[in-house]
């Protein structure tokens, strides 16, 4: 006989892990302990060598769906304890935190049998979970991760509720949220003008009623509140749009199961796993054919953003009384995502007719994720609830110091880096906002309280006004550590490789709307080579004046015109176009952009597609919509070296696309010719930069790569041309992935991440 000790990192708190063991350690007849420390799990057993090396090897087999083991470390030939029993004991803060923590995950299918079986003493409990599901990283205020912790603290478990978290056999054996209606949380009711209306099952009931006639109700879910009503009804959700001024910015819809579902979209079966998986983002799914018109008030492109329900509360709401609801973040324009009932209250007040809320607190914040499925699995437009704080791993080998990225402005985002955890935070918004700029500040201090890190370097765009830059320097100078300025679209071509685990250089197609460029210009549809080392420029295309600078953001006009005019087009008769050709000739506020992004929304003005965004990137959306799937003819273009860059001199395009127009050539057909020839020459640029320099790997990142059509055939046409092709998988390709790169570009500045996949070249 002897003693093991053995240490488990990894998800294994919060997700059923101790009684897992208590199970398998009682298979084996052995005696000993465990104890969640801020590092992961401990475990301490009596027994001869043979059984505990079984056991050890046992661990992973059958551990619970959401656990993650991350490594084993076990340490054999002890002097034996003489354990008497098996015991779970009390956590023990360590000095060196490392756990992770669980993302929140979708009511599991017992707890929803409970939640419907009348008679169980949770039936129609909205609070109802086990260790397999339920909130965890919303609810979190520290680790270790026990209720103590977490915003269920001031609800003392009743004897029922305590008795099942200590009795190993059931399934809420130490689950941290475990609650009942006895001694748990409660949902509520308040009228439009906050005046407290009905408890439970009644409260549920007056919900329904009031999205049945037509209102607007505002509901809490797990990392915020949303704002519900009917999806028949054009004429309710304009009304919500005005409400919240969300002028055409689409609607997420939340559908009662995949058959509801699959009335308004066509699922594929990789869209149906993500769809009803644990985790449940909102899955942009194609609108049916003949659904398009149908849905136009809440989708004007061809894609629905489809979700199903997560939280009990969400089920009830159901019930069978709908198929599907509007379900969209309760903010007001960029504001961060409301969290808090007496804040709901007084900021919906006029928008939301009643609220369906309840008295566990959110912690912190956390919205809908979003994202397609490509290639059998998510590709993110926002990564958050679901998957934050989920770690991305760098390569175990070597040893690498903390550091902090700031990320950009508009999506800002930060990244934490520790040992070989990367984690990033969840959808933030735009810094500009000062309400969000504060919620960026105080989620950074809650990620590095709870993860324990504090960052031997900081890393910042090279953007010197982006707010995220200012935030940098503060933390830089207070704690007197390095700070690293990453160029934009160097960084986005770092996120894209280590999404992809990647060492070494590659070939990077970086197409977004706009980063500093190290020349002091704006580039955006950039063609980069190399690594986390450094980047040359190796083709980009030939730069646009924005007229007005960001106001060429919203008014695609003119951008348009500032195009036309370098075709030697006669713009002359335009609205604006003495003011136009003044601010041009005279510079005056019309700086040169790359950016891919406002190419696609010049185009998107000149086939009179759209004219004024309401929301950042609907030129380019709209175009996609717009575009032909069938058509396959290119628009003339030009690849042209200067100063050692291979432009895109886009001018006969932008000509041919104008002529072709007045020709009477369908939009459709000129949208895809225009994605068609960008495509074309982005194959040219990669096949000169292969030339140049023996690379072959392409990533694909930036935020036009959101663009469905331009992601489906541009890898196509790069790997007939024998390219590896990588696109971004488990980050965002917007800018909300960028801080990923500036973490493990900063982490090669400090002399380490040569090789931080430890994957070779
Ligand atoms: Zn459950
Ligand atoms: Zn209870």
């Amino acid at each position: 006989m002897e003693r093991a000790l053995i240490k488990i990192h990894g998800i294994v708190q919060g997700v059923g892990f101790r009684p897992y063991i208590h199970r398998l350690v009682r298979e084996y007849g052995l005696n000993g302990n465990i104890k969640n420390t801020s590092s992961g799990v401990e475990l301490e057993l009596d027994g001869e060598k043979s059984d505990l090396e079984r056991l050890v090897a046992e661990i992973p087999r059958r551990a619970p769906g959401l656990s993650v083991i991350e490594s084993i470390e076990p340490q054999y030939g002890l002097p034996c304890a003489g354990f008497e029993s098996f015991e779970i004991i009390k956590s023990k803060k360590e000095a060196f935190r490392n756990t992770l923590i669980s993302p929140d995950i979708c009511i599991c299918d017992d707890c929803l049998r409970e939640l419907m079986t009348p008679g169980d003493r949770r039936y129609h409990y909205p609070f109802i979970n086990c260790t397999n599901c339920g909130p965890r990283f919303t609810i979190i205020k520290d680790v270790p991760y026990d209720r103590v912790k977490t915003s269920m603290c001031s609800f003392p478990m009743c004897p029922e509720c305590d008795a099942e978290y200590h009795d190993i056999e059931n399934r809420r054996y130490h689950a941290q949220p475990n609650a009942c209606p006895a001694c748990g949380p409660a949902a509520f009711f308040l009228d439009a003008d906050g005046t407290r209306q009905a408890e439970g099952d009644e409260a549920v009931s007056l919900a329904k009623g009031l999205l049945k006639a037509g209102k607007i109700l505002a509901v809490k879910g797990l990392g915020g509140i949303h704002l519900a009503c009917r999806v028949d009804d054009s004429a309710i959700a304009e009304q919500l749009r005005r409400r919240k001024e969300r002028d055409e910015k689409p609607f997420a819809v939340m559908c009662r199961d995949v058959t509801c579902a699959g009335k308004y979209c066509e699922i594929t079966p990789e869209e149906e796993a993500v769809l009803t998986g644990s985790r449940r983002p909102i899955v942009l799914l194609r609108k049916k054919h003949g659904m398009e018109a149908k849905l136009l008030h809440l989708s004007e492109n061809r894609y629905l953003g489809v979700m199903l329900p997560y939280t009990p509360l969400h089920y009830l709401l159901f019930g069978e009384t709908f198929d599907a609801l509007v379900m969209t973040s309760a903010n007001l324009s960029d504001t961060p995502i409301l969290h808090r009932n007496s804040e709901a209250v007084e900021k919906l007040r006029g928008i939301a007719d009643g609220f369906l809320l309840h008295d566990r607190e959110i912690q912190t914040r956390c919205d809908d994720s979003l994202c397609m499925v490509l290639d059998g699995g998510e590709y993110f437009f926002r990564r958050s609830r679901g998957y934050v704080p989920y770690p991305i791993r760098f390569s175990d080998r070597e040893q690498f110091p903390p550091v902090l990225a700031c990320g950009a402005e508009q999506k800002a985002s930060f990244c934490l880096t520790k040992g070989t955890n990367a984690f990033l935070c969840q959808h933030i918004g735009d810094l500009k906002n000062f309400e969000t700029y504060e919620h960026y500040r105080e989620q950074i201090r809650h990620f590095q309280r709870l993860f324990d890190i504090e960052p031997h370097a900081v890393a910042r765009d090279l953007h010197p006004d982006y707010l995220s830059s200012e935030y940098a320097r503060e933390i830089s100078e207070q704690a007197q550590i390095p700070l690293f300025l990453v160029q934009h679209h160097h960084a986005h071509l770092a996120s894209c490789m280590a999404d992809n685990r990647l060492d070494g250089d590659v070939i990077g197609l970086i197409w977004d709307g706009t980063g500093l460029g190290t020349d002091g210009t704006i580039w955006g549809g950039e063609c980069l080579t190399g690594g986390y080392e450094g980047f040359l420029r190796f083709g980009s295309i030939k730069p646009v004046r924005l007229i007005g600078g960001d106001r060429a953001a919203e008014e695609l006009d003119r951008v348009a015109f500032a195009l036309l005019r370098e075709t030697g087009a006669d713009v002359s008769t335009w609205e604006n176009a003495g003011l136009y050709e003044g601010m041009i000739t005279s510079g005056l506020n019309c700086p040169l952009s790359s950016g891919m992004g406002r190419l696609f929304d010049g185009a998107a003005a000149i086939l009179d597609i759209k004219h004024i965004a309401s929301y950042e990137g609907q030129g380019a959306v709209l175009l996609e919509a717009a575009a032909d799937e069938m058509e396959t003819g290119l628009l003339p273009f030009e690849l042209v070296s200067e100063k050692n860059i291979l432009l895109f001199d886009w001018r006969k395009t932008v000509a041919a696309l104008a002529e072709y127009k007045g020709h009477g050539i369908p939009t459709g057909q000129l949208a895809a010719r225009f994605i068609n020839t960008l495509i074309r020459m982005a194959v040219m640029q990669c096949e000169a930069a292969r030339e140049a320099t023996g690379l072959s790997r392409v990533v694909l990142s930036g935020g036009c790569f959101q663009n469905r059509y331009l992601l489906q055939r541009l890898p196509e046409q790069l790997r007939k041309c024998g390219f590896t092709v990588y696109h971004h998988k488990r980050v965002s390709c917007n800018d909300e992935g960028l801080s990923l790169g500036q973490a493990v570009i900063a982490l090669h500045q400090l002399g380490k991440g040569k090789n931080v996949f430890g994957s070779s070249t």
